[in-house]
């Protein structure tokens, strides 16, 4: 939720209208049952980036648009690939709708990420985004003696000039 009212902020910023498409936390259930413990970038992560994919071509084919993507596979934590596929995927449900598998890591999209996030002091989720992503990086922060993820209270902050 504070990752959408941060995601709204920065559109309106831009004046890009912002589409909301909200997920079904219960059909995610359904769809990820059997794949609690996947190892993230696993299974169950394909599932998860297909069932929203499916969901902007279906919006896509409905308005007119003929292109979608996603920039999700600009984190280090994603799997290009693996993302690539399940947007390729989801277009080709729907006719005449592309997914186009622009790498946004290149020409140094990654630092640009950063400096936007620092700029706009984003929320700074400390994990995925699902209840066992958050459940696997608590484990792996006890298990380094660091404390578990504190919900909504972590930010990028501005860089202060010297
Ligand atoms: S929220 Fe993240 S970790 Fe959880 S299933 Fe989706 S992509 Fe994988």
């Amino acid at each position: 939720m504070l990752r959408k009212e941060e995601n709204i902020r920065y559109c309106e910023d831009l004046g890009i209208p912002f589409v909301d498409a909200d997920y079904d936390t219960d059909r995610w259930f359904d769809i990820t049952k059997g794949h609690e413990n996947d190892e993230e970038r696993g299974e169950r992560c394909s599932m998860c980036f297909e069932m929203r994919f499916v969901k902007t071509a279906e919006y896509a084919f409905h308005n007119g648009f003929k292109v979608i993507t996603s920039c999700l596979g600009i984190s280090r934590w994603k799997d290009f690939k693996q993302v690539t596929a399940a947007g390729v995927k989801a277009a080709s449900l729907f006719p005449e709708i592309t997914y186009w598998d622009y790498n946004w890591r290149k020409d140094a999209g990654s630092q640009r990420m950063i400096e936007i996030a620092k700029e706009e002091e984003f929320y700074q989720q400390q994990y995925c985004g699902c209840v066992y992503s958050l459940r696997d990086m608590n484990q792996w922060r006890t298990s380094q003696g660091r404390d578990k993820v504190q919900l909504g209270k972590d930010y990028y902050k501005k860089e202060v000039e010297k």
